[in-house]
C-alpha cells in the first residue's frame, strides 16, 4: 500500500483527521483541491485587508480554567497553546426595526436580567426558559458521555420530553412576546433552520455552549487554526499535496482499494476519510456499480442544506463611528421567522435574516488601524443560484449586495460611504471555493430526523469514512471534532484488521 489512509480534502474535519492519524504513526495523505488548507476556514486579502471568510462565533472552546469539549480536541493535537485565542464578551445584538434593540451578554445572570428587564410581563418564564435549557443540555450530555444504560424518563424528564421536539413549540410552550421569542432563538442562522424546523436540542446546545464556555475568535483568523493543525500533521510525519483533487476513490469487492487524484495518478490504500461532500463521492467518485443501493437510499432522505449570500468588506472607519458596538449583530425586518427561512430560497434579498459581524470590536488589530473589518451574511440556498445565466450573474450578484447594503444602512447610517474594499459571495462563489454541492456551508438540513442519533455516519463501503459537515453536523466546533472521531474510527479498524487488541 502506498498509504495507510488517504484524507481527502484539507478542511476542518480532514485536518483533523489526518493530524490524528499521522500523530498516531498512521502513514497518511492529505490531498486538497485547493492551494490552502481550511476550506471554509481560511481567509484571503483584498487591498490593506485579510478577509475572515467563514468563523464568526467558536463554540465548544472554553476558557483554559473552564475547557469546553473543543479545547479538549484541539490540546491533542498541540495547536490550542500556539494560538492566541480572542473571547468575545457578548452573544450578540439584535435589531428589529424600531421594535427591538436589545444586546445579550455571554453570561447567564445577566442574559437573563437583560430579557426580564425589556419583557417583565414574561419575567419568570423567562428564568424557567433557561433553567430548562441548561437541565436538558446537561442531560443530554451526561446521557452521551456516561452511554447511560439505563437512560430512563424518570432519570432524564427533559431530555425525553424535549429531545425531539422543535424550537417553536417550546418557545410557544414557554412565551407569549414574538420579539422574545426571537431574542432567545436568533441563533437558528447558525445550523440553518428557523426554529419551527430546527431540533430544540441544536438550539438549546448552541445557547448554553455560548453561556457556559463564551463565543471565541482568534488572531489570525480561522486561517491561523487551519494552518497550526496543519504543521502539527506535517511534523508527525504526514503528507499533504495542494492542488491535487481526488477524482475517484477505487472499491473492489465493498471494500476501497485507492485513489486517483485529478492529476490521473493512482494511490493504493485501504482507508479513506472523506472531507468532500458524500453527494460528490457517492455519485461522481465511485463508479455506479459499487455504490449500494442502500447507501443512495440514505442520501436520497436528506436536503442539501443553504449556502449564502456574503459581503466582505473593508471600512476606512473605527466600527463606533458608523454604531457598530457589536461583534455580532442580527438584523431582523420581522419576527415571523418563517418568511425569512422563505427568503433563503429567493435570490433577491428582501424579508432576509442578516448577521453582521465586525471583529474589530473584540480583536481591534484584525485590520489595520483606524479601519475596521465586517462580514455580512444572508442565508441563501444554492438551487436558484444554479438557474441564473452566466451574462445575468455579476448583474444580479451586484443588485442583491445593494440590497442588503440598504438594510444595513438603515441600522448604521453612514456605513455605505465608508467602503473602502468589497468582495461579495454568492451561493455560486461557496460552490467555486468549497467544491460543495450548492455552496453548502453546513452539509444538509439539519432536521431532527438526520440526527447522528438515527442515522450513524457509517459507509456501507469498507474502509471508507467521512469527516465533515456531510458526516454529521455544519459550523466550526462539528465538523473540527468529527475529524478526530473518524480517525479514533478508522484507528480501531486498522487495529482489528491487524489482530491488534482494542
Ligand atoms: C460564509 C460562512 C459563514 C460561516 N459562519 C460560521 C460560524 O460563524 N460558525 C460556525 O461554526 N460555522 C460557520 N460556517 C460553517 C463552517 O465554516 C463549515 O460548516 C465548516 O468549516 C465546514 O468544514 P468541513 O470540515 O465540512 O470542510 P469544508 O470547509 O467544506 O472543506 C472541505 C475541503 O475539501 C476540499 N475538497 C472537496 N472535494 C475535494 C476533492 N475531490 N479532492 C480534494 N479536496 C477536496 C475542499 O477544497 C475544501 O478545502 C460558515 C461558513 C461560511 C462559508
Amino acid at each position: 500500500m502506498d498509504y495507510d489512509v488517504v484524507v481527502i480534502g484539507a478542511g476542518n474535519g480532514g485536518l483533523t483527521a489526518a493530524c490524528s492519524l499521522a500523530q498516531r504513526g498512521v502513514k497518511t495523505l492529505l490531498l486538497e483541491r485547493h492551494n490552502v488548507p481550511g476550506g471554509c476556514a481560511t481567509s484571503f486579502c483584498r487591498g490593506r485587508f485579510e478577509f475572515e471568510v467563514a468563523l464568526h462565533q467558536l463554540s465548544g472552546l472554553g476558557p483554559a480554567e473552564k475547557p469546553g469539549p473543543l479545547r479538549h480536541t484541539l490540546s491533542k493535537l498541540g495547536v490550542v497553546d500556539q494560538l492566541e485565542w480572542v473571547e468575545m464578551d457578548n452573544l450578540y445584538r439584535l435589531l428589529v426595526r424600531d421594535d427591538l434593540d436589545i444586546t445579550l451578554k455571554a453570561d447567564r445572570e445577566a442574559a437573563i436580567q437583560t430579557l426580564q428587564e425589556r419583557f417583565p410581563a414574561e419575567k419568570d418564564n423567562i428564568t424557567a426558559y433557561f433553567d430548562l435549557v441548561y437541565q436538558f443540555c446537561i442531560e443530554l450530555i451526561t446521557i452521551y458521555s456516561s452511554r447511560d444504560p439505563e437512560a430512563t424518563p424518570e432519570k432524564y424528564p427533559a431530555y425525553f420530553e424535549y429531545a425531539l421536539m422543535d424550537t417553536q413549540k417550546v418557545l410557544d410552550k414557554f412565551f407569549t412576546d414574538p420579539l422574545l421569542k426571537l431574542a432567545v432563538s436568533i441563533y437558528w442562522g447558525y445550523t440553518g433552520l428557523p426554529p419551527a424546523k430546527q431540533p430544540f436540542s441544536d438550539m438549546a446546545m448552541l445557547l448554553f455552549s455560548y453561556l457556559e464556555l463564551k463565543p471565541y475568535h482568534l488572531k489570525g483568523g480561522s486561517q491561523a487554526l487551519s494552518a497550526a493543525i496543519l504543521e502539527k500533521f506535517l511534523q508527525s510525519g504526514g503528507e499533504v499535496r495542494f492542488n491535487c483533487g481526488a477524482s475517484k476513490i477505487l472499491v473492489e469487492d465493498g471494500r476501497v482499494t485507492g485513489v486517483v487524484t485529478e492529476h490521473g495518478e493512482t494511490i493504493s490504500t485501504s482507508y479513506i476519510i472523506s472531507n468532500a461532500s458524500t453527494i460528490s463521492v457517492y455519485t461522481e467518485m465511485i463508479e455506479p456499480e459499487h455504490v449500494p443501493a442502500e447507501q443512495l437510499k440514505k442520501l436520497g432522505g436528506s436536503t442539501i442544506g443553504p449556502s449564502s449570500i456574503t459581503l466582505y468588506i473593508g471600512l476606512d472607519c473605527e466600527p463606533q463611528e458608523i454604531g457598530i458596538n457589536e461583534t455580532t449583530n442580527f438584523l431582523c425586518a420581522s419576527t415571523d421567522m418563517e418568511d425569512a427561512f422563505t427568503a433563503c430560497w429567493e435570490i433577491e434579498s428582501h424579508n432576509d435574516y442578516t448577521l453582521v459581524s465586525c471583529y474589530n470590536i473584540s480583536d481591534p488589530d484584525i485590520s489595520p488601524p483606524g479601519t475596521s473589518q465586517v462580514c455580512i451574511v444572508d442565508l441563501k440556498y444554492g438551487e436558484s443560484w444554479l438557474n441564473i445565466p452566466p451574462h445575468q450573474y455579476f448583474e444580479l450578484k451586484e443588485k442583491v449586495a445593494g440590497q442588503i447594503l440598504d438594510r444595513v444602512e438603515h441600522y448604521f447610517p453612514g456605513f455605505r460611504e465608508h467602503i473602502e474594499e468589497i468582495e461579495v459571495a454568492t451561493p455560486i462563489t461557496h460552490m467555486r471555493f468549497l467544491g460543495t454541492p450548492g455552496g453548502a456551508i453546513y452539509g444538509f438540513d439539519q432536521y431532527a430526523k438526520d440526527n447522528n442519533m438515527f442515522t450513524p455516519p457509517r459507509a456501507l463501503i469498507k474502509g471508507l469514512y467521512f469527516a465533515g459537515a456531510w458526516a454529521g453536523m455544519g459550523g466550526f466546533q462539528p465538523t473540527l471534532t468529527s475529524g478526530t472521531t473518524a480517525a479514533r474510527q478508522v484507528l480501531k479498524d486498522i487495529k482489528r484488521q491487524a489482530g491488534v487488541e482494542i
